[in-house]
């Protein structure tokens, strides 16, 4: 057996989707990467995850990055040694009220100027798309047809086992649990099974990175709190939907396997449910909570209403104050970076984030064909990331 190595040139501290993607892109680069992850891959949110992938955002920037990701999750066997992300081509539909439709249009126009195979749907449109949806307060809707949705635990375990392939180090059961520290410098990070050193340490921790940051002396605006889930059972006369977001409604869902529908919340107000500890957190959903859900569900689906709840449960979104990542090497230190904030919409986007940390780690700067939007210090400079849409998962 071949001993575990205490030494690299980067350690990725995080198995979610995002530290297994900046795993990958980097051991792709050549590099020694040391991948610690506390519990086991995907063990956090990203287990947890919708893993919609669609490309409806509102910002040429991060429009193009859900594009790029697109075409990757799309050829992930070709690109992971014949892994599997579980990516199904479902489409996906966007409805908005009569009064949003110029918004939309508008996004929609800049989307397809990105190069987004995407078009407006007028509702009797929408009705040839999802022939048992109900029209009332629906103005028409953006529509993709190449998006869809992955399996997040399988894509993220195939992202690792690429990143295997290609020589990096993944050990989970290991918690980081101090940084081994040299002036403006981190040689390398304590576990209780040891510790390890490396010339770079990347942090792709999600809602447990402001723990892991204030041993580094900063307070950073990434707050855990609880994205509800639901599956339903559909009655077995529904038929499969695309990916579907309901603007006035306030949800999203998408197919799930076992003739489900799993629906979660599209408004704001889920970075009200705070949590202090993401290791010890309620993962219930009210039952009020769940009716809400059946009927919100029902009115948009009359077709639905004999819906049973199949499960239930709560995972935690690491929501920024603009609802984008920081993705930026850390103030103050040399070599310490940070890849976490996804606000509950990176799963996606991990392709294409994977890949710009991985620059940044190599390289030092961003990039060259893109501005730096998820900046560490752009909270404190008032230099949000702005898109069209008021903050919330849909970007
Ligand atoms: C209910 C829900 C639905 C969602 N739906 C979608 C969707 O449809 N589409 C989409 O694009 N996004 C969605 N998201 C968001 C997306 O899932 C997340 O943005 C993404 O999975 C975050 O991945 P990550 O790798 O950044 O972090 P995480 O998944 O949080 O992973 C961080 C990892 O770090 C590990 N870790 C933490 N501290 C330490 C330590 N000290 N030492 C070692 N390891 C440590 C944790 O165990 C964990 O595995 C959803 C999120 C939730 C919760």
């Amino acid at each position: 057996m071949s001993e575990t190595p205490t030494h690299a040139e980067v350690i990725v501290v995080g198995g979610g989707i995002n530290g297994v993607s900046t795993a990958f892109h980097l051991a792709k680069e050549g590099v020694r990467v040391l991948l610690l992850e506390k519990d086991d891959i995907a063990a956090g949110p990203t287990g947890y995850s919708g893993a919609i992938v669609r490309q409806h955002y509102s910002h040429p920037v991060t429009a193009r990055m859900a594009l790029e990701s697109l075409r990757f999750w799309e050829n992930f066997a070709e690109h992971t040694f014949g892994g599997d992300a579980g990516f199904r081509q479902v489409g996906f539909v966007l409805a908005v009220r009569p009064e949003d439709v110029p918004m939309l249009q508008q996004n929609i126009a800049m989307q397809q100027g990105v190069g987004i195979r995407t078009s407006f749907l007028t509702p009797e449109a929408i009705k040839e798309i999802i022939p048992y949806i109900a029209l009332q307060d629906l103005g028409g809707a953006a529509y993709e047809p190449e998006s869809g949705y992955c399996s997040p635990v399988l894509a993220a375990n195939s992202f690792a086992r690429a990143a295997q392939q290609m020589g990096a180090t993944v050990l989970t059961g290991h918690r980081v649990t101090d940084f081994i520290k040299e002036g403006n410098r981190v040689k390398g990070v304590r576990t209780p099974k040891g510790d390890f050193y490396a010339d770079k340490v990347v942090l792709a921790t999600g809602p447990w990175s402001p723990g892991l940051m204030r041993l580094l002396g900063h307070e950073v605006p990434i707050t855990p709190a609880r994205g509800k889930v639901v599956l339903f059972q559909r009655p077995p006369h529904v038929p499969e939907h695309p990916v579907y977001g309901d603007f006035p409604y306030a949800f999203y869902m998408r197919p799930e396997t076992g003739h489900q529908t799993f629906m979660g919340d599209l408004g704001p107000e889920e970075a009200k449910d705070v949590v202090q500890d993401p290791d010890d957190f309620n993962r219930r959903v009210p039952l009020e909570l769940i009716h809400d859900y059946g009927e919100r569900l029902v009115r948009r689906f009359p077709v639905m209403e004999d819906v049973r709840v199949a499960s239930s449960y709560a995972a935690l979104y690491d929501i920024t104050p603009d609802w984008h990542p920081i993705v930026d090497r850390v103030p103050n230190w040399d070599n310490v970076y940070l890849l976490a904030g996804g606000s509950g919409h990176c799963f996606k986007l991990s392709p294409a984030l994977g890949r710009r940390m991985a620059h940044l780690v190599l390289h030092d700067r961003w990039i060259d064909d893109e501005p730096h939007l998820f900046r560490f210090h752009r909270f404190q400079e008032g230099d949000l990331v702005r898109g069209q849409y008021h903050y919330s998962i849909l970007g």
